[in-house]
C-alpha cells in the first residue's frame, strides 16, 4: 500500500474488544469534518441497525476470498472466527480531500498497516477499568454470555500485542478520549500532560483479564 506525499498516513484505533474504539471512531467521524472512517469488509452477520456499506461491507466467504485474491484489500485478519479486510478502495475513498483516515480494526490489522505504512498512527484504546470493561461488553447487548468469554480471550492477545503501539488512550469519557484522539491525529504527539493511558495500564489490565479467565476455568472444572 502506497502513502503518497501529500496524503496523511492513517490513524489506527486498536483495543481490547468493548473499550470501546467502534464508539470512538464514529463520534469522531461525525463531529469532525476532516476525519473519514475507513468502511472494513467482513464475512460476519449483521447486528442489529448495522447498514452495508457505513458500518460494514458485509460479503460472503467465496466474495471475500476473490478480494484476497485479486490483492484488494490493505490488510486482512481472521477475528472471532470471521474474516474482517480494510479494502484499498475504502482507504482510497476516505481520503478523498485530503481526510484524516480512521481505521478501526485488531492487532493483526494494525500490525500489517505498520509495515505497510511506517508512518501510521498506532492508537490502542483502553476502558478505565477491567469492571468497565466487562460491563461495557454485557451492556452492549449483541452478544451471548459464551460469546463474551471469547472476546475476553481475544482481549487478551490484543493487551498482549500492546507493545507495538504508539499510545495509549483511556476511554473514560466518550467526548474527551476522542478529542485526544482527535489532537494525536493532528499533532501526531500528545498534550502536555501527556496521553491518559500507558503500556503499564494496558499490562495490568492484561494481568486482571488473565486471572479472570483462570478463575472461570477452575470454576467449570468444580
Ligand atoms: P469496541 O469497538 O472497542 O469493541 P464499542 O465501541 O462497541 O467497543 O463499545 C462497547 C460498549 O461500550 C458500547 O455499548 C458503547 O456504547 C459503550 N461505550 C463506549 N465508549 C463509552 C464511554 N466512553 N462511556 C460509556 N460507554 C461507552
Ligand atoms: P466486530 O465484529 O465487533 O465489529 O469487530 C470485531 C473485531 O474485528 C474488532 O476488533 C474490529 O476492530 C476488528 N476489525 C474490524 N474491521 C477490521 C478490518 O478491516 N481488519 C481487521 N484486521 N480487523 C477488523
Amino acid at each position: 500500500m502506497n502513502s503518497p506525499a501529500g496524503e496523511l498516513a492513517p490513524v489506527v484505533l486498536s483495543a481490547p474488544s468493548g473499550a470501546g474504539k467502534t464508539t470512538i471512531a464514529r463520534f469522531l467521524v461525525e463531529s469532525e469534518s476532516d476525519f473519514a472512517f475507513s468502511v472494513s469488509a467482513t464475512t460476519r452477520a449483521r447486528r442489529g441497525t448495522e447498514i452495508h456499506g457505513v458500518d460494514y461491507w458485509f460479503v460472503s466467504h467465496p466474495q471475500f476470498q476473490r478480494m484476497i485474491d485479486e490483492g484488494e484489500f490493505a490488510e486482512w485478519a481472521q477475528v472471532h472466527g470471521e474474516f474482517y479486510g480494510t479494502p484499498l478502495s475504502s482507504l482510497r475513498e476516505a481520503g478523498q480531500g485530503g481526510r484524516q483516515v480512521v481505521l478501526d480494526i485488531d492487532v493483526q490489522g494494525a500490525r500489517q498497516i505498520r509495515g505497510a505504512v511506517p508512518q501510521a498512527l498506532l492508537l490502542f484504546i483502553l476502558p478505565p477499568s477491567l469492571d468497565v470493561l466487562l460491563s461495557r461488553l454485557r451492556g452492549r447487548g449483541t452478544e451471548e454470555e459464551g460469546e463474551i468469554q471469547r472476546r475476553l480471550r481475544t482481549a487478551l492477545e490484543e493487551l498482549r500485542a500492546a507493545e507495538a503501539f504508539d499510545f495509549f488512550i483511556v476511554n473514560d469519557d466518550l467526548r474527551r478520549a476522542s478529542k485526544e484522539v482527535r489532537d494525536l491525529a493532528r499533532k501526531r504527539q500528545p498534550a502536555d500532560g501527556g496521553p491518559s493511558g500507558s503500556l503499564e495500564d494496558a499490562q495490568l489490565l492484561r494481568s486482571g483479564v488473565e486471572a479472570l479467565l483462570n478463575q472461570e476455568t477452575h470454576s467449570d472444572r468444580k
